[in-house]
């Protein structure tokens, strides 16, 4: 919280390296983007400065809708229409942006350089590396699966991240039906084949379970009656509850409606480890763990950080950390030019406590060395804003003004004239910091923070014109970055059956037909272009009129 890095962003070095920039045709600010996903894409599509070239780097040249990949893993949605290619993205914009189908494989933050290996012609002509140049580098690269070291999965499991991903487990679904179908099988081995096992009770989980649940009771019952009867559904969830990061509400519909549907949920239950033919599971508090034959397993437990971020993190001395920490400004804590956002990147809150005594004297405008209730109140919006448990603590505690905030430090003191000495002020904000959280690694957030870093991009250089930064508080602050803030929009976790959960903001909880009819609208508006938005709407149609097309 010094005064450089705190209310004005800490945006002044930026104006200081170029202020020299020469008179003649001021060369282009190369800004180097590295993965067009949630974060990379929102990035791209708000940023409309001309003054900076963009290269993308990518290894798949289009970007995907993740949140309908498990409707494409039982044929409810094409793979097709849920992504969209790059060029087409950059075609429609009017600045200076460029592609590259590479994936970065080192960055070098002293020479301002990226490695990249190209992933075309690696095949034809070996090793292929290459460098790029940066004037700033945006890190966006999203996270990779993460197997806990368990044996086996990665030999023996699918997961779902990618479109292959879901196509692959969609050939897979199928192909089991088909193979339970033979003539030359025992009733045992029927049984093994359509042994559907997830691992995971979270968002992704759930949903394929929903899913495949779906897919059996709709159109396996009608395609391949002789077998249905064979199937069983296994979802493992180490925890206590499925959806646990869902209100209780959820959790608790979404565990019935499974034991309705036949979905075998056995909570507290950990993988140990799977071989070829059996998964082996051993349940909280047991010693020994037991094996079951299974046909297909998903996993989906969680993520964890990509290598090039790992290797990344060891260079700056991040160490082994989960993700790259960055301030509320989403820079790489420690460099001026390298941004990092979306699921590789967590930010690195200030604590109020750590702050206190600078939060405090800024407050104490007329340096009495107390702080009044209306000095407090006027600085409260930025302090809000640059530490969010604030206002997360006081709506936790129901506290509608500082007064009563204030209170509990001075016992009952008359609220207006009260004054606190930063004894007290401290004593007051004890709490606060336990209200920290960090954001989840969702697309809401990839999304929002994209949109904020190219708001920022467009706006840099208003404030290179006012390098010593923008004015201290929000009534003057016309040039301010405000750090990043994120708004939670409410969360769906669809159970299958044309029935959906939904958490909207203020805890607002529903759930069932009504909400599955939300969820259309919603994702079909958030869909990034018309053309997507039409194929995924028509598969929807195509679906309910004939059906889940059923060949792999
Ligand atoms: P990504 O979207 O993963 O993008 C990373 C990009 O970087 C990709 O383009 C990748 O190809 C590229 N890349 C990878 N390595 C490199 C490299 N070395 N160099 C250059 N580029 C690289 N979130 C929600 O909010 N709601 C949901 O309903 C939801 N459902 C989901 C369902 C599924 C099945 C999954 C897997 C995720 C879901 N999520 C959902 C989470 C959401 O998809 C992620 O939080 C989001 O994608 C994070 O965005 P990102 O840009 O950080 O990473
Ligand atoms: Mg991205
Ligand atoms: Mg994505
Ligand atoms: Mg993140
Ligand atoms: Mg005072």
């Amino acid at each position: 919280y010094s005064e450089a890095n705190s209310y004005n962003g800490g945006r002044g070095h930026i104006a200081h390296a170029d202020a020299v920039a020469s008179e003649v045709v001021p060369k282009k600010k190369k800004v180097v983007l590295l993965g067009i996903g949630w974060a990379g894409m929102s990035f791209l599509k708000n940023l409309n400065n001309p003054n900076y070239e963009v290269q993308v780097v990518s290894p798949r040249n289009f970007f995907v809708f993740t949140p309908l990949l498990p409707s494409v893993t039982c044929g409810k949605v094409e793979p097709r229409s849920i992504v969209e290619p790059v060029r087409n993205i950059i075609s429609k914009k009017n600045i200076d942006v460029s592609y590259s189908e590479a994936e970065c494989v080192k960055i070098d933050p002293e020479n301002k350089k990226i490695y990249c290996r190209d992933v075309i012609n690696t095949n034809v002509k070996g090793e292929d590396v290459f460098a790029v140049d940066y004037d700033y580098l945006i890190v966006a690269v999203g996270a990779q699966v993460n197997t806990f070291n368990t044996p086996g999965v990665y030999e023996n499991c699918h997961f779902l991240k990618e479109v292959d991903d879901a196509q692959k487990i969609r050939k897979n679904v199928i192909q089991s039906f088909e193979k339970a179908s033979l003539p030359n099988l025992t009733d045992e081995e029927r049984k093994k084949i359509l042994h559907f096992v997830v691992v995971g009770g979270g968002p992704t989980g759930v949903e394929f379970a929903a899913e495949l649940h779906d897919f059996v009771s709709e159109d396996v019952v009608k395609l391949y009656p002789k077998v249905k009867d064979y199937v069983k559904i296994t979802l493992l969830e180490a925890t206590d509850h499925i959806l646990n990061m869902f209100d209780k509400r959820i959790t608790s519909f979404a565990e019935g409606k499974f034991g309705r549907d036949g979905i075998d949920v056995k909570l507290g239950s950990m993988v140990t480890g799977i071989s070829d033919k059996e998964i082996s599971t051993k349940v909280k508090g047991d010693s020994k763990s037991s094996s079951t034959p299974y046909g297909m397993v998903l996993w989906s437990t969680g993520i964890g950080p990509r290598p090039l971020i790992k290797e990344f993190m060891k260079q700056i001395g991040q160490g082994n950390r989960r993700a790259l920490a960055t301030d509320e400004w989403l820079r790489v804590e420690g460099f001026n030019n390298i941004y990092a956002l979306g699921d590789c990147a967590t930010i690195n809150q200030r604590k109020v406590m750590e702050d206190i005594a600078d939060i405090f004297k800024k407050g104490d405008k007329d340096k009495s060395g107390t702080l009044t209730v209306k000095e407090f109140q006027e600085i409260l919006n930025d302090v809000c804003e640059r530490y969010p448990q604030v206002e997360l603590y006081m709506k936790s505690k129901q506290v509608r003004n500082i007064a009563d905030l204030l209170k509990e430090a001075k016992g009952d003191a008359a609220k207006e004239s009260m004054e606190l000495n930063i004894e007290e002020f401290k004593k007051a904000l004890t709490e606060v910091d336990t209200q920290m959280k960090n954001l989840p690694a969702t697309a809401q957030v990839a999304n929002q923070q994209g949109a904020y870093l190219a708001k920022c991009f467009n706006r840099m250089e208003e404030c290179e014109r006012n390098p010593e930064g923008p004015p201290r508080f929000r009534a003057e602050g016309r040039h301010r970055f405000h750090p990043f803030r994120y708004r939670h929009l409410g969360q769906f976790a669809p159970l299958g059956g044309e029935q959906t959960a939904a958490q909207l903001p203020g805890d607002w909880v529903s759930i069932g037909h009504s909400s599955q009819w939300l969820w259309y609208s919603v994702y079909a508006s958030k869909q990034v272009s018309w053309r997507t938005r039409a194929l995924v709407v028509s598969d929807w149609i195509r679906r309910f009129i004939f059906g889940r097309d059923a060949s792999g």
